[in-house]
């Protein structure tokens, strides 16, 4: 079976790079009746917090990704590390260093001197004839990893092709700190090999750890799984996204009234596509995902193109799921969406028009509240003759039958009556109804909104 698994840093917020990562990685697990792991990378003590672990399984749950094992913790692996730490330095592929602060610096000096690359002399590195220097007291060892002195590590990228570097690049990595704990990169390598992970597929920024991860697999007997190196998201100016600059959290996409099947789908085509296909379910994404589709050069962000995607989804969606999406924004434009038309009506009315949920709650605010237009509107459409004459319609639909279709045929009557033409009639009842004249066609408007509603804003507008 396929096993991948998704293996954040709680240091932060859920970010955009990060759900991708994780939406392939379950995608490549989905597509393949495999297993989604999840995994907490929360051994950085100094930035790692338990708001960002819940941050990120937060973020995972609003986007949908499910996972089937986990998430496990590091910190509550350190037991098992320390193990393979000692069952390496049985074996000899890993060894006691006591050089001390000073001796690593001078050797660090001298390479930069030779104008080389600082590197680890190997003097506790035990080889066959050799003798070791007295092992100094009081001095708490690192542990390192006895990485092989020549040859190439190899593998074949599947996404970024193959990949090789040469030992010699690679120092005896510290694997366990003197206190005892291990470093980074042991405990990612134990965790893929305990946890059966068979494709790793996370950000190209981990491309450097890749050859150590290798050696130190192999080392330990080790199967080796397949590596993938997803190439980063650029901000439109292509740049690397920023916090600073740009909107690089899931929270901040949900605040932006962005759907979760959107910013996923968006998301799958950065970097990945099939054939002219914009808009899909993640069920189809799913059928046709392949690591072999993935681009090996960075995707920039679109964010017009991510609205359009949105747009389409919203489209798709339920009224009624959208109305419990939309509620919380009107709420916090100050509006309750309890008291009026339901929502999910008028969502149905509107939903088209727009290409989030923050510009749907903004547009559906006069169903909910009567706000008077504001000063110019009023100026535009609501001067003495177009009150005359909204005085006149409001006498008119009071005997009239209260549907789309018999209002459309009354205001038609009505125009046909005063003897002008439809928009001196369309645009002063929208302003005196909806403080706005971005409205949909206006018998929508008027049978959503309910007679009374209407009658009463229409003669409040008129006292
Ligand atoms: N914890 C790493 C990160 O958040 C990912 C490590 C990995 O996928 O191997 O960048």
């Amino acid at each position: 079976t396929v096993r991948t698994r998704f293996a954040p840093s709680p240091t932060g917020l859920l970010h955009i790079g990060g759900v991708r990562t994780a939406l392939f990685s379950w995608a490549y697990a989905r597509k393949q009746q495999g297993v989604f792991v999840l995994r907490i990378e929360d051994t950085d003590l100094e930035r790692s917090t338990p708001e960002s672990v819940k941050a990120i399984m937060d973020g995972m749950h609003w986007v949908g990704l499910d996972y089937d094992e986990g998430p496990f913790y590091q910190m509550q692996r350190m037991d098992r590390y320390k193990v393979v730490i000692q069952d390496m330095l049985a074996a000899g592929t890993a060894y006691y260093c006591y050089s001390s602060k000073e001796e690593l610096d001078q050797m660090r000096a001298e390479a930069e001197a030779r104008g080389e690359k600082p590197r680890y002399d190997r003097t506790w590195r035990p080889e066959r004839g050799k003798t070791l220097p007295p092992v100094p007291e009081g001095v708490q060892p690192v542990v390192r990893f006895r990485n092989p002195i020549d040859g190439v590590v190899a593998w074949d990228d599947a996404v970024k092709g193959r990949i090789e570097i040469g030992n010699v690049e690679l120092d005896d990595l510290i694997i366990a700190r003197p206190d005892g704990t291990p470093t980074y990169n042991f405990c990612v390598v134990v965790d893929d090999w305990d946890m059966g992970i068979t494709h790793v597929i996370r950000g190209d920024d981990h491309v450097n750890n890749t050859p150590r991860q290798i050696n130190i697999l192999a080392a330990l007997g080790a199967p080796l799984p397949v590596y993938g190196h997803l190439p980063m998201i650029l901000n439109a100016n292509g740049q690397k996204m920023s916090k600073r600059r740009d909107a690089v959290s899931v929270v901040d996409y949900s605040e932006q009234g962005i759907l979760p099947e959107a910013l996923l789908n968006y998301l799958a085509r950065l970097g990945w596509g099939h054939g002219d296909e914009e808009f899909f379910t993640m069920t189809q994404f799913v059928e046709w995902f392949d690591l072999k589709n993935v681009s090996p050069s960075p995707s920039r962000f679109d964010r017009d193109k991510m609205l359009w995607i949105n747009q389409q989804h919203m489209k798709a969606a339920d009224n009624q799921r959208l109305a419990e999406l939309t509620a919380p924004f009107l709420t916090k434009l100050g509006y309750d969406s309890t008291q009026g038309p339901a929502l999910a009506e008028v969502i149905g009315l509107l939903k088209e028009r727009v290409t989030n949920l923050v510009d749907l709650a903004a547009q559906a605010t006069y169903f909910y509240r009567h706000d008077a237009a504001p000063a110019e509107l009023a100026a535009q459409h609501l001067n003495e003759e177009a009150r005359a004459r909204l005085a006149r319609f409001h006498k008119a639909l009071a005997d009239t039958a209260w549907d789309a279709p018999t209002l459309s045929a009354a205001i038609k009557t009505f125009v046909a009556a005063e003897g002008v033409k439809m928009p001196l009639v369309g645009m002063p009842l929208r302003a005196a109804l909806c403080g706005t004249t971005q409205t949909p066609s206006v018998d929508l408007v008027l049978a959503l909104l309910g007679k009374d509603e209407v009658l009463k804003r229409l003669s409040h507008t008129l006292q």
